[in-house]
C-alpha cells in the first residue's frame, strides 16, 4: 500500500517481520561477539531510537546503553554537516563501544563521530546500523553489523523520517520515483 508524507509518495520496502527477524540475528551475533566484554551501546538520536530499542531488548549479555544526538538531516540528500555530539558524558574510557545508527549513507556522520569518540579512548568501537547504502559511501568506514544493504534511494519509517514525519511507521518505505 502506497503512503504519502508531505509532498512525496512511498511504497512498502522492508516489512515488520523481516525487520524483526534480521534484528534478532544481529542481536544474536552481538551477544556472541561481546560476551564478557561489557559493551556500551550508544544510540544516535533521533533516527535510531526504534531500532535501538528493539535491538537492545534482544541483548542478553551484561551491557549498558546511552543515547546522543548528532547532525540533523534535511530533505532527501545528506547535508554533510555534522553538529558536535550532545550528551556524550558517559564514561567511554576502556569500554567496548557499539554505535547504533539508523542508516549509513555517505558515511560522513559516522566518520566524524568516530573521530570525536577516539578522544575518549574506548577499548574498541563497532558500528551497528540497520541500513546501509553502499553505493553512497564516501568515507573509508568499516561497518561491522549491517541489517540491510539498500540501494541509493530515500527511505522512511521505523525511526527514519522525512522532514520529521514518518518515524512511527512500523515498516520501512522507499520513495516512489
Ligand atoms: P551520512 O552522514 O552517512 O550521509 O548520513 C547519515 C544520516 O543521514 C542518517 O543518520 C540519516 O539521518 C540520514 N539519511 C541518510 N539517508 C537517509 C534516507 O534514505 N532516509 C532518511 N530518512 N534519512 C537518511
Amino acid at each position: 500500500m502506497m503512503i504519502r508524507i508531505l509532498d512525496k509518495h512511498f511504497v512498502p520496502y522492508i516489512g515488520e517481520e523481516e525487520l524483526a527477524t534480521r534484528i534478532n540475528e544481529l542481536a544474536t551475533q552481538i551477544n556472541i561477539d561481546f560476551k564478557d566484554k561489557n559493551p556500551l551501546f550508544i544510540g544516535i538520536l533521533n533516527g535510531s531510537f526504534i531500532f535501538a530499542s528493539d535491538l537492545y531488548k534482544q541483548i542478553t549479555i551484561p551491557s549498558t546503553i546511552s543515547f546522543i544526538k548528532l547532525a540533523s538531516y534535511k530533505g532527501t540528500t545528506s547535508s554533510g554537516t555534522v553538529i558536535t555530539a550532545i550528551g556524550l558524558e558517559e564514561n567511554i574510557h576502556d569500554r567496548n563501544v557499539i554505535i547504533i545508527e539508523d542508516i549509513v549513507d555517505t558515511g560522513n556522520t559516522m566518520f566524524h563521530f568516530l573521530e570525536s569518540l577516539s578522544a575518549f579512548n574506548p577499548s574498541s568501537v563497532a558500528i551497528c546500523t540497520l541500513l546501509q547504502k553502499p553505493e553512497a559511501l564516501l568515507k573509508p568506514l568499516e561497518v561491522q553489523y549491517v541489517g540491510f544493504k539498500i540501494p541509493n534511494k530515500f527511505v522512511v519509517g521505523y525511526g527514519l523520517d522525512y522532514d520529521g514525519y514518518g518515524r512511527n511507521s512500523k515498516m520501512i518505505f522507499q520513495i516512489k520515483e
